[in-house]
């Protein structure tokens, strides 16, 4: 199967709402913990190995970093949030910009929420869930680093976010493995056709 993801570039960084491009087609919105795997897990969905450092290096940890997949779906990073001191001053960097952004972006499709499969849902992802919530927005919980757990805790972790965010139907990868990106490459399409 062709992977859709595969052409996936960097267009540009936004730190200030009206500097978004037009406001059409789709855009999937990627969050997380630092540390939780989504720039592994980005990598891995596009196979480019390079891409998701873009969103890591200085300058571009407050901005919405913006990644096209085709001329009607667009990715965007968020920087990793929750980490320790740091975590508050730079959730206020681009907090306002992300409350604007979930008000009023009609190209906003679904959220990803990547949570480290040990530790999920941790008080930084709830503020995400809630936000999305309150907002209509379906989210995704993906659980990454699957390699590390065995295939009947994976089902557990699976169940316990089930559980916690009725409706949500999360899934397990590994970037490490390059496992169950296919599933979350189809769960994206859902949300945009
Ligand atoms: P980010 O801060 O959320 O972008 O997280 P990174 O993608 O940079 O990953 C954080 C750490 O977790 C790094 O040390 C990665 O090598 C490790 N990691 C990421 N994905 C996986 C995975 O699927 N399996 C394992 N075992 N480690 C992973």
């Amino acid at each position: 199967m062709k992977n859709l993801f595969k052409n996936t570039e960097f267009v540009f960084g936004v730190t200030d709402y009206k500097k978004l491009p037009e406001d059409t087609g789709y855009e999937i919105l990627l969050a997380g913990r630092s540390n939780a795997g989504k720039s592994s897990a980005l990598n891995a969905l596009t196979e480019n190995k390079k891409l998701a450092r873009i969103s890591k290096t200085p300058g571009r940890t407050t901005e919405i970093n913006f990644f096209k997949v085709n001329d009607d779906l667009m990715l965007l990073d968020l920087p990793g949030y929750g980490f320790a001191k740091s975590s508050k001053a730079k959730k206020k960097d681009w907090g306002p910009l992300l409350g604007e952004y979930f008000q009023k972006r009609e190209a906003l499709a679904a959220v990803i929420i990547f949570m480290d499969i040990r530790h999920p849902l941790k008080e930084s992802d709830w503020e995400m869930v809630h936000l999305c919530s309150n907002f209509n927005v379906p989210c995704i919980p993906v659980l990454t680093k699957s390699d590390k757990l065995s295939n009947n805790n994976i089902a557990k972790a699976i169940n316990f976010v089930k559980d916690k965010i009725p409706g949500s139907v999360p899934l397990a990868v590994s970037s490490k493995d390059i496992n169950g990106f296919d599933k979350l490459s189809k769960q994206i399409l859902k949300f945009v056709e």
